[in-house]
């Protein structure tokens, strides 16, 4: 094969780090590489709950891919993937369709709704840039709209949050800030607004560092943040939800439901007819399909086994930048005619969550805790770094977090 064609389907953490990496390592006469991605940017999935909550504005998380990706290296095709045939060696877009020799499948995450009666239709849920600004607005129309009607309704004030895991917490966290202010500006008294975080399991966070765990409940519970654990969400309707807990349910008002109990991945992988584990491609050591030696897959479509534990990696930005750095080099070694390819190892650097802009709870460099400031401005190098390794200094000092001090 003399230039194949290789096509990164999704411009998440996986999709982009592979173009980055790979526009480095190729040049226009090795191989024809096309990006294809919804929206010609691309955006932090993990400041999404801070565009959600309204503390940040989603231009801050968003980032134009011209900006990172070079197009007279790279076709960039901003369209919709319908469906990919890995058999066929062939993508269906919204508007065309592609074939290649070799394929990137990074098409991210989707929430996973159990089958739970009503969550579909009534709860909002935080996937992407236009996911989240609809939760902020629609949270500020309900502030708005509270003191506008004769007959007082509760179920404006009352914010739920399903899933008490990272996702959820670091969204209360924002959200606690965010209702101070909120009220202010629209003359409600903040005893009247509620935060419920409702949780299945015994603890919020399960599994996570329990000294931690505490910290971060007694710091959001001082913010006024409500915690129902061990409750499971049952039911949401356009104006409540029902939780069960010791098998009693509860039926509590909210116009706000937003949905952060767990992610599934982009169901488009399933459909392509891949051998699929979980909905997702459990994938050889060098990151490609068992089946089709063509596609590699990274992020949160792809499965990877901790062997010390016996259960998947969880999905995370963390391991998909890794699996993208493989994936790049692996396919530059294949385009250049080799087979020797690289294995994957992943590296956890640990976990760092934050607990609105001014807190969080982290575990790095093996066992080290960190808790309030120190674990905030951690996050902060975290997400900084990322930058940098995305765009260089350029972008880091374009869109990186420096506000270390509160
Ligand atoms: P994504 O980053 O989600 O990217 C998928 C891309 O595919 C998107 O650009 C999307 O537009 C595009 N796409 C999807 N469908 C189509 C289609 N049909 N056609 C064309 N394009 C499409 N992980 C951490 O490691 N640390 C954290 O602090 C952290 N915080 C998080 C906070 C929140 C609120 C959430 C929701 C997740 C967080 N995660 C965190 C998890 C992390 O964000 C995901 O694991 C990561 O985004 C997965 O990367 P990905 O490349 O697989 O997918
Ligand atoms: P998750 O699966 O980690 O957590 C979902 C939580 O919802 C679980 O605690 C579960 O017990 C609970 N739950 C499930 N069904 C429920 C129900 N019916 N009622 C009440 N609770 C229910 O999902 P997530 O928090 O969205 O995280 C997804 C991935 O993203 C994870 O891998 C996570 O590690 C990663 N993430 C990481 C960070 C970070 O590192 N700071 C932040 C956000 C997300």
């Amino acid at each position: 094969m003399n230039k194949p064609n290789i096509v990164i389907l999704g411009a998440g953490y996986g999709g982009i780090m592979t173009t980055v990496k790979l526009q480095k390592k190729l040049g226009v006469n090795d191989a024809h590489i096309t990006l294809v991605n919804k929206h010609d940017y691309h955006y932090q999935t993990t400041w999404l709950h801070e565009n959600a909550a309204g503390t940040l504005h989603q231009d801050r998380t968003r980032l134009p891919i011209k900006d990172v990706v070079d197009f007279s290296k790279i076709n960039f095709v901003q369209d919709t993937v319908v469906s990919f045939n890995p058999d066929e060696k062939q993508v269906i877009l919204e508007n065309g369709q592609l074939d290649y020799d070799y394929l990137v499948v990074a098409l991210g995450f989707e929430a996973a709704t159990f089958g739970i009666p009503g969550l579909l239709e009534n709860a909002f849920t935080i996937n992407n840039i236009n996911s989240a600004r609809l939760i902020r607005e629609h949270i500020e129309y309900n502030f708005a709209k509270y003191n506008n009607e004769a007959e007082k309704k509760q179920e404006r004030l009352n914010i739920v949050v399903g899933g008490g895991g990272f996702t959820g917490i670091e969204f209360v966290g924002e959200l606690a800030n965010r209702v101070p202010e909120l009220c202010k500006e629209y003359d409600i008294d903040r005893s009247q607004v509620r935060i419920i975080n409702v949780e299945a399991a015994p603890t919020v966070l399960p599994g996570f560092d329990p000294a931690l765990v505490e910290y971060a409940m007694n710091a959001l519970e001082a913010k006024g943040v409500e915690f129902k654990v061990g409750a499971m969400l049952k039911e949401c309707t356009p104006n409540s939800i029902i939780i069960e807990k010791d098998e009693k349910r509860e039926e509590i008002p909210t116009n706000t439901t937003v949905w952060a109990a767990g992610v599934r991945a982009n169901s488009l992988v399933e459909e392509s007819g891949l051998e699929v584990n979980r909905g997702k491609v459990e994938v050889q050591a060098d990151l490609r399909a068992p089946s089709h030696p063509e596609v590699f897959v990274v992020g949160d479509c792809a499965l990877i086994m901790n062997e010390e534990t016996g259960r998947p990696y969880p999905p995370t930005a963390q391991i998909a930048i890794q699996e993208a750095e493989v994936a790049a080099h692996n396919l530059a070694i294949l385009a250049g005619g080799g087979s020797q390819l690289e294995t994957f190892a992943y590296n956890d650097r640990g976990t760092v969550a934050s607990l609105g802009h001014d807190d969080a709870i982290g575990v790095v460099f093996g066992d080290k805790k960190l808790f309030g400031w120190s674990a905030s401005v951690m996050k902060k190098v975290i997400d900084n770094r990322y930058l940098l390794k995305l765009g260089g200094l350029g972008l880091l000092l374009k869109k990186g977090k420096f506000n270390f001090f509160g």
